[in-house]
């Protein structure tokens, strides 16, 4: 080895421990996507959960499906992704109407779908509010997750037609571990939005106000439109948007390497469960629960009817949720320690107490102050952003931990829940 070579060697080394000492500090990385080996296999299915199956945990594989007939029905594909992109891109405009299919609990990159109707929203202008939007969603992200992230970072894909407003943000640096604590993360940012703030990213739907941000895009196995494809029966096709600063800063770079292909580039950037190279994924959950994970994961034969099995740390508000909400249950908790707030999400009813009645579609949600011990009813539709129910009050006796003078919500070890650990004493199980 001459000494050169050495010394790039050492520079590399330097920079892999530094890299991944800064794990908490994390920067929007890159993906090089030239590192796997394309994967020959692939496969047609009819059955998008005999795919899933197929692909197993195998991830030099990806999912696809594509629209062949109307009323939206489809097949399926499993290849790796390389072999995919040399059909795909084979293929003509007509033809190309292909989804990512995003399997439940796979890593996958952050996305946003946002859209509104034009005639609803005649004032609205739709690339003003994405860069509104990017600009809160950073600042939320560097807030909770100490991620620090520009405009460039983000690819914009826009199929807009005359009639609506479409866009997709894809965050290719940022990996989850899954796209529910995903979802978890946008709605507490939806929820952490002062009314002002939140007034930006409200669009109609007929007389109805809603989300500018599709929130149920979350779900197990959703499928998600490819760059370069249209919807089936449709012309418009998601391409880069003339708002997008992502492909202008790739270009920027690689514009001098001999082989560089555009197109593929933004491809692979543009693919959410694409995401070689990647190890460091973010759990929302985890990283905002961190001091209290051992204390959740403890048996706690309370709260049995818990639908997701996962107890707060927090048992004895859990419990006095469940007593308000019932015959409603605890749909998921998210604990958001900066702020010293628990978010219950609510399932089994949808009564929200601003409109009086149960919403049809739209859930609600409980939040819980530690810092103040009130109990506040929100709700996720849309139109009743700006409500915050009366204060319920938490009888001190459910907040144990208060009442211990060194007790600091940001600290780490026993979890507030049990300063005393008297729990294990009532219930060795
Ligand atoms: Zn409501």
């Amino acid at each position: 080895m001459d000494v050169s070579t050495f010394y790039k060697k050492r520079k590399k080394e330097k920079e892999d421990i530094e890299s991944s000492s800064s794990k908490v500090q994390r920067q929007l990385a890159r993906i090089e996507y030239s590192i796997l080996a394309p994967s020959s296999k692939l496969k047609l299915f009819h059955k998008q959960e005999d795919a899933i199956k197929y692909r197993g945990s195998d991830n030099s594989l990806g999912v696809f499906s594509f629209e062949h007939s109307t009323g939206g029905k489809r097949m399926f594909l499993v290849s790796g992704e390389l072999v995919f992109w040399n059909h795909y891109i084979d293929l003509t405009n007509l033809q190309r109407r292909h989804y990512e299919v995003i399997a439940e609990q796979r890593p996958c990159k952050l996305y946003l779908d946002l859209e509104f109707k034009k005639r609803d929203n005649e004032k609205l202008d739709g690339n003003t509010m994405v860069n509104n939007l990017i600009q809160a969603l950073n600042t939320f992200l560097q807030k909770t997750l100490q991620v620090t992230g520009y405009k460039e970072d983000i690819l914009i894909l826009d199929s807009s037609s005359e009639k609506k407003f479409s866009n997709h943000l894809i965050y290719p640096g940022l990996v989850f571990r899954n796209n529910q604590e995903m979802g978890h993360l946008i709605r507490s940012f939806v929820d952490s939005l002062i009314p002002v703030e939140a007034k930006q990213f409200q669009v109609k739907k007929g007389d109805e106000i809603q989300w500018f941000i599709d929130l149920g895009v979350y779900t197990k196995n959703r499928n998600f439109r490819l760059y370069l494809s249209a919807k089936y029966g449709k012309s418009e096709i998601l391409t880069v948007s003339a708002n997008d600063i992502y492909t202008v800063k790739l270009l920027e770079e690689n514009h001098h390497q001999h082989k560089f292909d555009l197109e593929k580039e933004i491809f692979f950037s543009s693919l959410v469960t694409y995401t070689p190279g990647i190890t460091d994924f973010i759990s929302f959950k985890t990283e905002l629960t961190q001091s209290c994970r051992k204390k959740s994961e403890q048996p706690a034969a309370k709260l049995t009817n818990l639908r997701t099995g996962e107890k707060s740390p927090f048992l004895e508000i859990d419990d006095f949720v469940m007593k308000i909400i019932a015959p409603g249950f605890i749909r998921k908790w998210n604990y958001i320690q900066e702020e010293s707030i628990i978010i219950y999400d609510v399932g089994g009813t949808r009564y929200c107490g601003n409109v009086g009645r149960e919403h049809k579609s739209n859930n609600i949600r409980f939040v819980c102050s530690l810092k103040l011990g009130i109990l506040n009813q929100k709700c996720y539709d849309p139109d009743c952003a700006h409500y915050r129910g009366p204060d319920i009050p938490i009888a001190p006796e459910l907040l144990p931990w208060t009442q211990f003078t060194d007790w600091d919500p940001e600290s780490t070890g026993e979890g507030p829940g049990d300063p005393e650990g008297t729990r294990e004493k009532e219930d060795p199980q």
